[in-house]
Order: structure tokens, then C-alpha cells, then sequence
């Protein structure tokens, strides 16, 4: 298959302003590729070879290095590709423009397909070592010299990971839906598989080499991480029985890392909230399943919480935040020891139990492990009156911990992987000062401080997600509530992600002095979620403007347990808008 094609209908689809349109287009690329390259184009249109879980190491192209291998490919000074993206704004045009002519220095230029470009990135990603830029810059040099202008613009964009397609997972899998489909009706039967794997490439290829029904032999696997259900907020316990059908599940919200954890008899692997590997961080807790966690092969879910060793009582999320780091992790084992509370079950040898409700899995957690000093499940109480929950919630502050978690009880109350539902509310005591309760941003630039600031950045644009368009709008500048560290911290941290124009997924009218490839994703409370000109998340779905967070400072709480794309979304900040207005009538 041509690579020309794929450029093509990315220009297409770049073109396109409607969502559902940018997904038809998706689609019908989609059916005319051959069922061996879906997967290829899938990755190719994501620029990610692989899930993040599979710990392989991506192209991920640095754009210095980008604009180097540009300028060697079109033989000109560095300099005139860097003063051509002050013009254009972007390296993928730049390189377009500069490389016009096709077949740059090939003496026998040959047609670009996708399996070239797959394969190239491929060989570029696993090569490592010393001199690993200068070979991986010949093989890039060498695909490049072949391309045609368009191909060109797309393939850099893939390498340097700044696509700007608009189009999110919720599209790509609706674009899978109608390929194979015609309509969206295996969408849920679609997204289940994804949240069972993890991997849309792998959804991609088994629908495309075995059609719809390949989907049921997508199962829950030890050593593959199942997306992590999460909860919903609400701060009145009326309206989480309400919710809930009257009866709940009432366990303490622990500060702490959510961890899942796969066992294979002696073989323990942790899994983090962006499923990411974290076994090494955590070889107290490893040695810990492998002493209280009965069934031989099982998945677990738990809270890895930090304590004082002497008072036994929690320590702050940002202390447990230590050990996440490559070296000297024996060290941190000593001088941030840590517990783990078990409150999910999804898989016991061989059975896959996240269809069973909640009291059910509750009932075979508690079978499957043996409490002891380091382990145990979480404390919890089922209640069917509002006054207990706000009971056990005073309980659970007093003892240190967030607030509450309320899960329903009922029949329905399976383990939804991947989903924020109803089943699981969290109440903490944020949401009850009035305040729209904490939200967790994206940096995505930020202004240089002035003043007692020189040096740092006084001001941080932040962003929330919108997973339908794959973009990061603005919803605050925050500038309060920075200690002199912290606004080091926030340099150094920066520092890395600092690019030389907007990436194009932040939507913002703000003009910041830097920008940044969203990445770091920061806790924010803020006091009240308005409607504002100048932001952007929501806009088309409010009345008069985006939402904007008002007063919004930082909390100290780096949120490194999570990737841009699981910061809070533009629904859940609509959601907090209505219930807020509902709270003030
Ligand atoms: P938050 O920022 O409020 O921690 P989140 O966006 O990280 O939320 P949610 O799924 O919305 O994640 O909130 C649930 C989180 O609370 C879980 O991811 C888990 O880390 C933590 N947690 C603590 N105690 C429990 C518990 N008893 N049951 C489930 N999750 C718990």
C-alpha cells in the first residue's frame, strides 16, 4: 500500500473541522487496507509503535533533531529550516516546502509504502547505543530522500509525534466500528476489548484478520494490564444513595498509588494508573503478593500507601511520589515504607470475574489474601443511610485519609474497566467547601516570572483533555500559591517538554511565552468552574464561551501517576458546571 495514500487522507482529514467526518474519512482508509496493514496504519496515524505498557522504546524524534536531519536531507544550513518554521509553524510544512522537488538526492527515488515507513521507524526506535542519533538520522535521511512533498510533511509529524489530526481514541474506534461495520454498533463491543488489552493495535489487527467476532477472544490476561475503572464525584451523601440505588459499598479513599497487580505464580507484575510497569519501584510490595495473595495466577487491585513507620498513620501522596525512580530504590524502601490495601478482584486462575458484582468480588478478594502487617483490604462498610456514609466519611479523615469512596452494590455492579460511571462516587472534603473540588491539569506553556520570579515562570497555562478531538483547551492561568521551590521545581520539570511553537492539540487564545508538549499533569483546586472568552474547554457546548476554573492554584501534588490524556475531561468539567449551578440554585 502507498504511503501517499495515508498522507493524503490526513490532509483530508486535517482539513476537515467535524469530528464525524474526520472519523468517516478514518474509516474508509481503514477499508481499503489490506487486513495484514491495519495495524501498521493504526500505529502509523497514532505515531506509537506500541502500547506504553510493552515498555518498547518509540521514535519519539527530539525536533532539534528533526530539523537537522531536514536540513541534511534538503542540503541547506540548519538556520534556513529554523527561520522557515518561524514562518510555517510547524516542521512538517517547513520540511515539505524544503523538500519539494521529491527524490531529494536519490538517484532512483522508489515509492514510499507503508510497510517502508513502518519498518524504517521500527529500525529507527531500536537503535540504541553510542552513535545510535547518527544512524538513526541516515535511516530517516534515506526515507525522506524518497518521499513526495506530502509524505514528507507526515512522516515528520509521525516522527516528532505531532500529528494534529484531531482525532482521539473515541474516534479512531468508531472509525474501526464503521470500517468493519458500517455504522458505530461495535463501538461498546470495541472499546471493551480495548479496556481488556490496552492495546488498539491489537483491537485493530484481530478485527481485521478475524472480523467482529475475533473481539470475544480478547480476555482478560495475567501480564496484561486491564484499564482501571474509576469513579465519579459527587460531595452530598443523599445524592450518592440516590446514585448508588439506595445502598452502597462505603470503603476509605486512601492517599496513595493505585496499583494492579498481575500474578503469575512466582512472577509479580505492578501495574500503574497509566498502566504503566512499576514492579521495580515497589519490591517490598512484590515480596508482600507473594506472601499473602493465595490463587497462583490472579489480578488484583489495591492502594499502595505510604506510612510512618512508628504511628502506622499515612504520609503525604508527594512522599510516596519518591520512589518513583530508577536507582537507590532499596534506600527509599527504608525511608518510605509502605502498605497496600486490596479493594478489587478481577481474575482468579483462569476465571475472569469482572462481570461478577461488587459484594461477589469483595467476597473473593477477602478469600484470596491473607491480611498481615503490610497487607490488607480496604475498610469499608456496606450502608443504606445517608448519615452512615457521612459518619464512616469523618471516620476516614480522622484516620488521615481523602474522604470516601461509595461503590454500588447492586446486580449490575460488575467491574467496568476503562469507565467513570455511577458504580464507584467519590466523595472528598474538597468538594464540600464550596469549591469545585480538585481537577487534574496539563501544563501546556507558561509566561517568565518578573520581579522576585526572574528565572522561573510566574504564570502556568494549564489545560484540561478532550478525548473526542485529541486536544488539550485552556481552562486557567494559575500564578498563586507557588513556594520559591516549587516554582523551581516547575522549571526544571518544564525544562524537558519546552518546544518552539504551541503543539498543535492545545487550542488556546492565550499567547504564553513558552510552550510545552503536553505532558505533565499537575492537581489544581480551584474555587468555582465559570464560563469565560477566553478559554477553550467546552466551547460549542456551553452557552457563551469555554469554562474556565476561577482562584485555581496548585495543590503541590504532581500527578506523574498520570498521562496527559487520563487529566480531568472537558465532560467531567461540564458535569462540575451543572451540578455546581444545581448546588447554588
Ligand atoms: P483522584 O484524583 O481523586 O485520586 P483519580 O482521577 O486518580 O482520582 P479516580 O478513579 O477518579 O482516580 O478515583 C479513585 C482513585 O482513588 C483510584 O484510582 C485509587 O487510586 C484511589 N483509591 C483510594 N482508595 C480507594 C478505594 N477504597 N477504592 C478504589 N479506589 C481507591
Amino acid at each position: 500500500m502507498l504511503y501517499e495514500t495515508l498522507a493524503r487522507t490526513y490532509e483530508q482529514i486535517e482539513n476537515e473541522s467535524s469530528s464525524i467526518e474526520k472519523t468517516r474519512l478514518f474509516a474508509a482508509l481503514l477499508k481499503e487496507t489490506p487486513s495484514d496493514l491495519v495495524g501498521k496504519v493504526l500505529a502509523l496515524t497514532m505515531a506509537k509503535l506500541y502500547p506504553d505498557w510493552k515498555g518498547q522504546p518509540e521514535v519519539g524524534i527530539a525536533e532539534r533533531m528533526a530539523i537537522q536531519i531536514v536540513a541534511t536531507t534538503a542540503s541547506v544550513p540548519e538556520e534556513a529550516v529554523y527561520d522557515s518554521i518561524r514562518k510555517t509553524g510547524d516542521l512538517g510544512l517547513t520540511g515539505e516546502e524544503m523538500l519539494h522537488g521529491g527524490g531529494q538526492s536519490s538517484l532512483f527515488p522508489q515509492d514510499v509504502t507503508v510497510e517502508m515507513v513502518y519498518d524504517t521507524l521500527v529500525k529507527v526506535s531500536q537503535t540504541s547505543g553510542s552513535g545510535s542519533n547518527r544512524e538513526k538520522a541516515s535511516l530517516l535521511v534515506g526515507l525522506l530522500n524518497d518521499a513526495k512533498p506530502i509524505e514528507v510533511r507526515y512522516i515528520l509529524r509521525t516522527i516528532t509525534r505531532t500529528m494534529r489530526l484531531g482525532l482521539g481514541y473515541m474516534g479512531l474506534m468508531d472509525a474501526l466500528s464503521i470500517a468493519y461495520t458500517g455504522n458505530k454498533e461495535l463501538r461498546p463491543k470495541i472499546e471493551h476489548a480495548f479496556n481488556v488489552c490496552s492495546d488498539l493495535l491489537r483491537v485493530a489487527e484481530v478485527l481485521a484478520t478475524e472480523g467482529p467476532d475475533g473481539l470475544q477472544h480478547i480476555k482478560v490476561e495475567v501480564g496484561v494490564p486491564i484499564r482501571m475503572m474509576a469513579a465519579k464525584k459527587l460531595s452530598n451523601s443523599n445524592e450518592i444513595l440516590e446514585k448508588t440505588g439506595g445502598k452502597a459499598l462505603v470503603e476509605y479513599k486512601y492517599d496513595g498509588e493505585r496499583v494492579q497487580v498481575h500474578r503469575n505464580g512466582d512472577e509479580v507484575i505492578l501495574f500503574s494508573r497509566r498502566q504503566e510497569v512499576i514492579t521495580h519501584q515497589y519490591p517490598d510490595v512484590v515480596e508482600y503478593v507473594l506472601q499473602s495473595v493465595t490463587p497462583m495466577t490472579c489480578v488484583l487491585e489495591g492502594e499502595c500507601i505510604a506510612i510512618d513507620r512508628d504511628t502506622g498513620r499515612t504520609r503525604p501522596f508527594q512522599e510516596l511520589m519518591r520512589r518513583r525512580r530508577k536507582t537507590g530504590i532499596e534506600e527509599m524502601r527504608e525511608e518510605v515504607p509502605v502498605v497496600i490495601r486490596f479493594f478489587d478482584i478481577l481474575y482468579i486462575d483462569g476465571t475472569d470475574v469482572t462481570s461478577e458484582p461488587m459484594l461477589k468480588r469483595r467476597e473473593l478478594l477477602s478469600e484470596a489474601i491473607q491480611a498481615s502487617e503490610f497487607v490488607d483490604m480496604t475498610v469499608g462498610s456496606i450502608v443504606d443511610r445517608p448519615e452512615e456514609i457521612d459518619r464512616i466519611f469523618t471516620e476516614a479523615l480522622d484516620s488521615g485519609q481523602e474522604g470516601i469512596i461509595a461503590k454500588a452494590v447492586h446486580e449490575k455492579s460488575t467491574y467496568q474497566a476503562g469507565s467513570r460511571s455511577w458504580l464507584w462516587i467519590k466523595l472528598k472534603a474538597s468538594y464540600q467547601e464550596g469549591r469545585s473540588g480538585s481537577v487534574d491539569l496539563v501544563v501546556v506553556g507558561a509566561m517568565h516570572g518578573r520581579g522576585k520570579r526572574t528565572g522561573v515562570y510566574g504564570t502556568i497555562l494549564a489545560s484540561a483533555y478532550d478525548p473526542v478531538n485529541d486536544a488539550f483547551p485552556t481552562v486557567c492561568k494559575i500564578g498563586t500559591g507557588f513556594t520559591d521551590e516549587v516554582l523551581q521545581q516547575f522549571k526544571e520539570r518544564l525544562d524537558e517538554l519546552q518546544i518552539d511553537s504551541k503543539d498543535p492539540r492545545v487550542q488556546s487564545d492565550v499567547q504564553a511565552d513558552v510552550w510545552f508538549t503536553p505532558s505533565l499533569v499537575i492537581e489544581v483546586l480551584g474555587d468555582e468552574i465559570t464560563v469565560s472568552p477566553t478559554h477553550f474547554a467546552g466551547r460549542g457546548q456551553i452557552e457563551g464561551g469555554g469554562l474556565a476554573i476561577r482562584f485555581p492554584r496548585f495543590t503541590g501534588r504532581w500527578r506523574d501517576d498520570k498521562g496527559p490524556s487520563q487529566a480531568t475531561t472537558v465532560s467531567e468539567l461540564i458535569d462540575m458546571f451543572h451540578s455546581q449551578k444545581v448546588r447554588s440554585k
